[in-house]
């Protein structure tokens, strides 16, 4: 106990030196940080809704302008016309998921782009019509998954595998890896999360990719928690396609614009079917409204209609802050932040009689930033913690995620959450 007390005694002052040391301390300026009380937050839900970066302002204000001023002239003329305006965060998103620019598209939203892409690469028939999923599945996933096969004209009840958790909410490797080889025979395709929301657990997606690929099946991953948040190289861990949305990490506002990546190897193959829209059309030709379709190169062609540009632009502000990024550095912070939370935590734990049960992985790779707690009294917690201006979330009914995200957050913020966190175990840490 007395070790317990020390530590805690000189937690904020550890979590001041660590900033002291923390190269990307400088850019938690270039973001918005929400108040409350009239008081900054301590915020730790990025991976609900990303923070605003300042230039979003700016960015999205200019596009509203050159709509005042320009009226339909907007699409092709200004600085950064609209027709084109995509284009501007390519690169950056290219350089995030680890893939070529024309592999990836900013476009719609994550649910409607995963069932776009499904019209492509979910193809079933009477002996191969399966979907292997998690059982942790993200609710809209779950959907998306059901509905595709009643689409097929399959019976979701016997259509989807879901592969089991352990008892800790993990996604043991060995399982999903056997799942595949057991049902490989009739598995039309595998559809995982990256990064699991629940339990902020990392998969090792080269690995099941292999696996996949080992039978001959397609691979697709949602990567709403992993992109931003964890080092990704779609193209060389040869991923069939992903999808993503850009408000969590990606700090592109709500309900911004979303992304997807397709990989090189299907880009020619006209096995492939898609669903079409003049967006995909070759820009050179989109415009003259033909009936035949001239497919664009790359993702591109998955585009369906012009895009929103106001989240487009919001988007190339956050982008523009990955691109200067160096991300050995980004994900060492992150790893850095996970693991000061994740030992505190620990040791409450420790000290509390066990008070609540920690269910991300403390192993490197099997993370991102993001720290889960099962607990009964989690909304008590979260409220109590509210209080106190630290934002965090409850998935219901016992689970808190606290995000603390490289680019916003100070080894500061997670010292005075560890010590609220205390306060409210007083009782039982202090007995
Ligand atoms: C956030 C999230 C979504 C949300 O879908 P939208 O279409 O953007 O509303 C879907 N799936 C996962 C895994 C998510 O984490």
């Amino acid at each position: 106990m007395e070790n317990f007390n020390d530590y805690l005694q000189n937690l904020s002052q550890e979590a001041k030196k660590k900033d002291d040391n923390d190269i990307l301390k400088a850019y938690k300026n270039q973001f918005s940080i929400p108040q409350l009380n009239g008081k900054d937050v301590v915020y730790f839900s990025g991976n609900s809704l990303g923070l605003s970066p300042k230039k979003a302002q700016a960015y999205v204000q200019n596009e509203l302008q050159n709509w005042q001023n320009l009226g339909v002239e907007g699409h092709f003329t200004g600085e950064f016309p609209w027709a084109t305006y995509e284009q501007n965060v390519k690169e950056g998103l290219a350089k995030i998921v680890g893939a070529k620019p024309s592999e990836v598209a900013a476009m719609g939203s994550l649910t409607s782009n995963l069932h776009f892409l499904m019209a492509t690469f979910y193809r079933p028939h009477a002996k191969k019509f399966k979907i292997l999923v998690e059982k942790n599945i993200f609710s809209s996933d779950a959907y998306i998954v059901q509905s595709q096969a009643e689409w097929h004209g399959f019976d979701a009840k016997y259509a989807i595998i879901y592969v089991e958790p352990n008892e800790n909410h993990i996604l043991e490797e060995k399982s999903t890896l056997e799942a595949i080889a057991t049902h490989h025979e009739s598995l039309a395709l595998i559809l995982l999360g990256g990064v699991n929301f629940i339990s902020g657990q990392a998969l090792e997606m080269n690995k099941i990719c292999a696996q996949a690929k080992k039978y001959g099946i397609t691979i697709g991953f949602d990567l709403a928690h992993a992109v931003g948040n964890i080092p990704l190289s779609l193209h060389d861990w040869g991923i069939d396609f992903a999808a993503w949305c850009s408000y969590k990490y990606l700090n592109a506002g709500p309900g911004a614009i979303a992304g997807i990546f397709v990989h090189e190897k299907h880009h020619t193959n006209t096995d492939l079917k898609i669903l079409k829209g003049w967006w995909g059309n070759r820009f050179e030709s989109r415009f003259n409204m033909n009936r035949i379709f001239e497919e664009a190169e790359g993702a591109d062609k998955w585009q369906l209609s012009n895009p929103d540009i106001l989240s487009l632009a919001s988007l190339r502000a956050s982008i523009e802050i990955f691109s200067d990024l160096d991300f050995d550095i980004y994900f060492a912070k992150s790893n850095a932040l996970f693991s000061f939370l994740f030992d505190a935590l620990a040791k409450i734990k420790e000290n509390s009689g066990n008070a609540f049960q920690i269910i991300t992985p403390f192993e490197d790779s099997k993370h991102g930033c993001q720290v889960s707690i099962k607990l009964k009294q989690a909304p008590k917690l979260l409220n109590y913690l509210h209080s106190k201006n630290i934002i965090a979330d409850l998935r219901k009914p016992d689970i808190i995620r606290f995000a603390p995200v490289p680019l916003y957050n100070s080894f500061e913020d997670i010292s005075v959450l560890v010590l609220e966190v205390c306060n409210f175990f007083k009782e039982l840490v202090f007995k």
